[in-house]
């Protein structure tokens, strides 16, 4: 896949990690009261690898997605970014387009839900 698309793809995973961080935050402060250090604190462990403690705290959808986002980020960096992590087959581009954390392909995808793979 060309620089520039990657790049494109990059910016967008980076960016629904940012929103799903973001999100976590808010319910985090909306649901105890808000004390600076404690913001601090989950700010820091969300900016740095992330601890047990945090991943624990996420639910389980935003821990799918972060680890799904995180690694699309990784298939990047290590230019495997874009192929179907089964078959190895290029990913539609319109899917890439609309879930751009895709780790297969659809039909591999299909036979995962079927439990076949
Ligand atoms: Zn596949």
């Amino acid at each position: 896949m060309e620089h520039k698309k990657l790049k494109t793809f990059r910016e967008k995973l980076l960016q629904k990690k940012q929103e799903i961080l973001e999100a976590y935050n808010k319910n985090k402060t909306y649901g105890k009261e808000a004390d600076e250090e404690g913001a601090q604190d989950i700010a820091d462990k969300a900016s740095n690898s992330y601890t047990k403690e945090f991943l624990f705290s996420l639910s389980n959808n935003e821990r799918d997605m972060l680890q799904l986002v995180d690694e699309a980020l990784v298939r990047i960096d290590g230019r495997r970014y874009g192929v179907c992590v089964v078959c190895e087959d290029e990913l539609d581009k319109k899917r890439l387009d609309a879930v751009p954390w895709a780790r297969t392909c659809i039909s591999c995808q299909e036979k995962q839900e079927q439990g076949l793979l």
